[in-house]
């Protein structure tokens, strides 16, 4: 009797980023703290089991201390946070870990399970409130303790030592930002939507990713075989044989395209009636570089600085960014560089922050609003900024920008760096332009007034959407909410590109709205003059560009403005410029 063929099964999620891979599945185990396995140490062993447990928790003391120290003036006492690390050495907790540990001769993460779900169970039986929140002070400490017990060997991405397709419940941007190219051909997470950082670090990194797909850690074993479609979300596991034939031949057929379109993106992007637009880029490590110049980027619209920051306990010095920021400046000059400064929190929590812990962290002390209360840090990245301004052509770019008050501050803050280094006798360049990120809709409203403070514009609607909208950028059950077409979001951008005609400045945007290929022709007719994107995707916008003229796009706005559905707007486009774009976009 011949073996039963396994049946292939077929997971759809959100496409994060283009591509197609086909290789063996390697689960990531983020929740390793809740699957911790029980195996016994030797006797002889046994001391060292229990060094082991007490150089985790020491760890554990060691990043509670950094967060304490990074914490803003004002917040300076954090008493949950002290009583987390008077819990670290605490007898019911440390000393009775240590005790089962030699007693029962296992291991350190067996025992600290055990006994923190004996606390948890005591504490919770008590009925007390107080003292159900201690409870969950335990689990909060002992989650650190944890994490650096199992953590560093199973979650260690940057390790991995074969070619494979990473499976994980979620990705951080940190994490993805360890991905080693020669290893890890794609990814896929249970977790994430549209226009989330892990995508748009997957497409940094060219690799395909598909996220939101919710059971993937489930369905999916390691080593299992799996087929990645980033282009269309699609994620088939043990396919069948004329199924991987299938997407072996996409695979090649794609790769053709993109050889294609590559060889074309040193064109200008020209429209027919003879309107030239910058094509940028939008970067978070200096590598990328490469592909800037291999995709015929005009310039860098959007280097977000902020992944320096990631994966390292303490902060980077002046030195150390001045010297990354010198290297992108002069490896692009004369063409521009919009250097923006660190937008931390929010989705992108760096460890030295961990323990900032807001409820709500999108709408919490990100970007700006960190820096101005963090002083130290945004003068040290400012003076950086400066300093590598003397080496090229750069502009700088303020994310994040709600109220009038913020844009003032922030420029204050960048004229007290040029002093400071004009007092230390370095070199240095003032004389730069000064934009300001649009992705909050009350900067929208207040548009006319910033617009005094700055020399351009840059809309990030990735930000905006998730403003305007409500929508979480990086929650899946809202994903498909998540729509650059709505009238709503065409209102926003029209009234910023108008205030900035009237006002004289330049409107860029630098959101993945103006990394698709349909939105372009609606982009250029409200009259954008810049679009900045992942630099994967900058060949294909130029090629839409050279096939449109301003004139129909800016009767296409109008229509569109009309519309009163993201629908509406998008069946617009599709019946004027339907040809041109679907070869493109779903090829
Ligand atoms: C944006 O919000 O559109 C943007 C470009 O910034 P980021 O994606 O880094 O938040
Ligand atoms: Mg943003």
């Amino acid at each position: 009797m011949s073996e039963p063929v396994a049946q292939e099964k077929i997971l759809k999620g959100i496409n994060a980023s283009p591509g197609i891979c086909i290789g063996k599945a390697y689960l990531v185990d983020k929740e390793g703290v809740d699957v911790v396995e029980k195996y016994f140490i030797n006797a002889k062993q046994l001391q060292g089991e229990v060094k082991r447990f007490k150089a985790a928790v020491k760890k554990a003391g060691d990043e509670f201390q950094t967060v304490l120290k990074n914490r803003p003036e004002e917040l300076q006492r954090d008493y949950i946070l002290e009583t987390h690390i008077a819990l670290l050495e605490d007898k019911m907790l440390y000393g009775r870990t240590v005790e089962t540990i030699q007693a029962e001769g296992v291991n350190a993460e067996w025992a600290l399970k055990k006994i923190v779900s004996d606390l948890k169970a005591t504490f919770e039986k008590m009925g007390d409130a107080y003292l159900k929140e201690r409870a969950a002070d335990v689990v909060h400490v002992s989650d650190a303790i944890m994490r650096n017990l199992v953590g560093i060997a199973s979650k260690n991405i940057a390790a991995i030592d074969k070619r494979v397709i990473l499976v994980a419940n979620d990705l951080s941007p940190a994490d993805t930002s360890q991905i080693n190219l020669e290893r890890i051909m794609g990814f896929i997470t249970n977790r994430g939507g549209k226009a989330s950082h892990t995508g748009i670090m997957a497409q940094a990194l060219e690799i395909p990713a598909v996220v939101g797909l919710e059971t993937a850690t489930i369905a999916i074993k390691s080593d299992d075989l799996i087929i990645v479609d980033g282009n269309t979300g699609t994620v088939i596991i043990d396919p069948y044989e004329q199924t991987l034939f299938e997407y072996e031949e996409r695979k090649v057929g794609y790769e053709d395209y993109r050889a294609v379109i590559t060889r074309e993106s040193h064109l200008r992007a020209e429209t027919t009636d003879g309107t030239q637009l910058e094509v940028m880029a939008n970067i978070e490590f200096p590598e990328e570089i490469v592909s800037v110049k291999n995709y015929g980027g005009d310039g860098i619209g959007l280097y977000r600085t902020e992944f320096l920051y990631m994966n390292r306990p303490d902060f980077p010095e002046e030195e150390e960014l001045f010297g990354k920021y010198r290297e992108v400046v002069e490896l692009m000059d004369p063409k521009p560089v919009t250097i923006r400064t660190l937008d931390i929190n929010g989705d992108k929590a760096i460890a030295s922050q961990s323990g900032l812990d807001e409820a709500n962290p999108a709408l919490g002390l990100r970007a700006i609003r960190y820096c101005l209360r963090k002083p130290d840090i945004f003068r040290t990245q400012l003076r950086a900024i400066l300093r590598a301004a003397a080496f090229g052509n750069v502009r700088i770019l303020f994310p994040m920008i709600t109220v009038y008050f913020e844009i003032c501050e922030a420029i204050k803050a960048l004229d007290a760096a040029a002093e400071s280094l004009e007092k230390d006798g370095l070199p240095y360049k003032r004389e730069i332009d000064i934009g300001i990120m649009i992705e909050v809709p009350s900067a929208v409203i207040l548009a006319d007034l910033l617009a005094e403070k700055a020399d351009f514009f840059s809309i990030g609607t990735n930000d905006l959407i998730q403003y305007a909208l409500a929508i979480d950028r990086g929650n899946r059950n809202v994903a498909h909410l998540y729509q650059p077409l709505d009238p709503a979001v065409l209102r926003l951008i029209q009234r910023v590109a108008e205030v900035s005609r009237e006002k004289g400045i330049e409107v860029y945007m630098c959101g993945e709205m103006a990394a698709t290929a349909h939105h372009i022709p609606l982009l250029l007719g409200l009259g954008i003059d810049e679009l900045s994107m992942n630099p994967q995707s900058m060949p294909r916008a130029k090629r839409v560009i050279r096939s449109l003229s301003v004139s129909d796009a800016r009767s296409l706005a109008r229509e569109a403005l009309k519309k009163k559905t993201a629908r509406g707007v998008f069946k617009i486009i599709q019946s004027a410029y339907g040809d041109i774009i679907s070869e493109l976009e779903y090829h």
